[in-house]
């Protein structure tokens, strides 16, 4: 018989409401704390994973169908998938780097293990290098997660077959951005140029809606805050985020993901090539050379 039973009700209500409190405290504090948003469409689960990566379980709210965007932790991603009783069958991967794609083979093998589960879906921009790809994509490709529709945006730069997912519900929109978008800022262009990372953060993932959630592979908001707060000084917008950022680190906490598109078109200076604050800064109306000059800024930085 617990100590419990022995206190007066009120006390032993007290002291579960107090162990509860002490519990979800240090669990806030571990960084390897996960984190959902449930919208009325679609829930989205943020695991993290290694150092600073996000690994991130899509879930339809009403067929319970679940994809995992880039499991480089499998057995993690398996528990909250059991915690959430979600049906897994496919996994989005954003580009083969290891910190992104080297889970695939281990959940594979896992699904091979346990042919109840179904077939796993392993999809990915085409690329050798990504491996048990099993449905290559391309732009526009769609496809379904439960009543969930997908989009994928071919975002070449970062790597060469780097694909961004575009995810609706009815109600709701996300995109899974891997290592092409950030919080306030971009991924460095390891296999392309700044004709590529305009198209992509331009062309692309700034034609969609502004309340779309963004959903980045990392969480680099501090790092990546300070550097735009020294191009552009005057941005109120990247002063207030910085000052967020700044006090969710000191809390040990990476809580600013997810961001939106219609905020990085305020705060990220990589959306912002356009904008005349940032042709004024660089001396130049080319907006593709702002871009590559931002980026050996940052790479410097
Ligand atoms: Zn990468």
């Amino acid at each position: 018989m617990s100590l419990l039973s022995f206190l007066p009700h009120r006390i032993s209500q007290r002291l579960t409401a107090l162990y509860f409190t002490v519990s979800s405290f240090s669990l806030q504090r571990r960084p390897q704390t996960t984190q959902t948003s449930t919208m009325v469409g679609m829930t989205v689960t943020k695991i993290p994973a290694l150092k600073d990566n996000f690994m991130y379980l899509i879930v339809c709210n009403t067929t319970r169908a679940a994809a995992v965007v880039d499991p480089v932790a499998p057995e993690r991603v398996l528990e909250v998938v059991q915690e959430q009783n979600c049906k897994l069958n496919q996994l989005l991967t954003t580009h083969h780097h290891w910190d992104h794609a080297g889970g695939n083979e281990a959940l594979s093998d896992r699904f091979r293990q346990n042919p109840d589960w179904g077939e796993l879906r392993v999809y990915g921009g085409q690329d050798e290098r990504i491996a048990r790809l099993t449905h290559p994509v391309k732009q526009d490709d769609t496809f379904g997660i439960g009543n969930l529709r997908v989009r994928c945006l071919s975002t070449p730069c970062h790597t060469t077959s780097h694909i961004c997912y575009y995810v609706e519900s009815e109600t709701e929109r996300a995109v899974f951005t891997g290592d092409t978008l950030f919080l306030a800022g971009c991924g460095r262009f390891f296999e392309g140029t700044p004709v590529q990372m305009y198209d992509a953060l331009i062309g692309k993932l700034s034609q969609l809606p502004d309340d779309t959630q963004v959903y980045c592979g990392h969480e680099y908001a501090l790092q990546n805050l300070r550097f735009g707060h020294t191009i552009e000084p005057n941005n109120e917008d990247i002063r207030v985020m910085l000052e967020r950022a700044q006090a969710a680190d000191l809390e040990g906490r990476r809580a600013l993901v997810p961001s939106t598109i219609g905020l990085e078109k305020r705060i990220n200076v990589f959306m912002r090539v356009q904008h005349p604050d940032m042709r004024a800064k660089f001396d130049t109306s080319e907006p593709i050379e702002i871009m590559g000059l931002l980026r050996a800024a940052k790479d410097k930085f």
